[in-house]
């Protein structure tokens, strides 16, 4: 059967492997749709998770499918369960270093568990929708990090699919006031559908000037602010980061979702004036369930604007890695 394998810094190739046996504690997906990454992108640029790595590396974590088979010892799941795999919870770094991924059509997942790793979804939710649980994961947990309560004013920095998860997660909890900011018009329409109330293209206008026309201005001392209580920073930019650090309003917060591979300088007397929070989020919220829950209510579809077989996935791949790639590359597989 087919896998999805990083070899090499730009090496992805579709590779063909001998089919997974299930151990006693282990399922196996056959799965129905796993989507590209922003991390695969980067993982496939590296050579893998860190580096090159002494053996291939396969990919795809953003996954939902059917069980085919169960070991003995696993309880709860029955063979024919629709269900949505959580892969921080599945171990052995699923898709991200582990010997599994999901770009295949028959997944191993070991130490199966009913809510743990694996979750069932409604009979209606498309496999494709379903797959959208891990992404959305991470934007509901970069806003659970800074607690936004309804009236807050919220700026999104990156309207990819963790800045649209982002999004639509504020949507769902009463927030109104959320600006989308991203250089891709595509994204940006994407935002106002889930939820954005504005957007900013940088490209066409001056961020901080539209961002205080919206949330306001304010001056603290030296400084000249927006009065824009939440930052969801999630385009990896240490520029943009170090910007929305110094223009941020008084007693802001930014949340740091996308990976900032390289040092971001941060004054942190502009930090202590303000009295600033910079925080970190990384996966997702504690119930996976939370994200499942949220799908069934909201339409997240308009999130997926490209879709591709799986033996299509070196030309998905290159759409994945262009400047404007839409925002999420679902691969249907089977
Ligand atoms: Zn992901």
């Amino acid at each position: 059967m087919k896998q999805v394998r990083i070899h090499g810094p730009d090496d992805v190739r579709l590779d063909e492997i001998p089919e997974p046996e299930p151990g006693p504690d282990d399922a196996i997906l056959a799965v129905a749709a796993c989507g590209i990454c922003g991390s695969d992108v980067g993982y496939a640029k590296l050579g893998g998770v860190q580096g090159p790595a002494p053996e291939p590396v396969p990919l795809g974590h953003e996954l939902a499918g059917t069980v085919v088979a169960v070991g003995d010892r696993v309880r709860g799941i029955e063979i024919g369960s629709r269900v949505a795999l959580n892969p921080g919870a599945a171990g052995f770094g699923l898709g991200s270093g582990g010997p599994e991924g999901g770009f295949t059509p028959r997944l191993l997942v070991r130490g199966a568990g009913l809510g743990k790793s694996l979750f069932p979804i409604p009979d209606d939710m498309p496999f494709e929708i379903a797959a959208l649980a891990e992404p959305l994961g991470v934007g509901m947990n970069a806003v659970d990090q800074v607690d936004v309560q309804p009236g807050e004013k919220v700026a999104v920095l990156g309207a990819g699919p963790i800045g649209l998860s982002a999004i639509a997660t504020l949507h769902d909890r009463g927030v109104e006031d959320i600006v989308a900011i991203d250089l891709s018009e595509t994204r940006l329409e994407i935002a106002r559908k889930l939820g954005a109330k504005d957007t900013i293209n940088p490209k066409n206008d001056d961020l901080w000037n539209d961002l205080g026309r919206l949330h306001g201005t304010e001056q603290l001392y030296w400084m000249d602010l927006v009065d824009t209580d939440v930052f969801i920073e999630a385009t990896g930019s240490g520029a943009l980061l170090k910007k929305a650090i110094e223009r941020g309003g008084n007693g802001s917060r930014i949340s740091v979702v996308a990976l900032h591979r390289q040092e971001v300088p941060v004054d942190f007397m502009t930090v202590l004036m303000k009295q600033m929070r910079l925080q970190g989020a990384i996966e997702y919220p504690e119930r996976f369930e939370n994200m499942l829950e949220l799908l069934a209510r909201r339409d997240l579809g308009p999130m997926i604007t490209h879709r591709f077989r799986l033996d299509e996935f070196s030309t998905a791949f290159e759409v994945a890695k262009s400047p404007d790639a839409g925002a999420k590359i679902m691969i249907e597989i089977g």
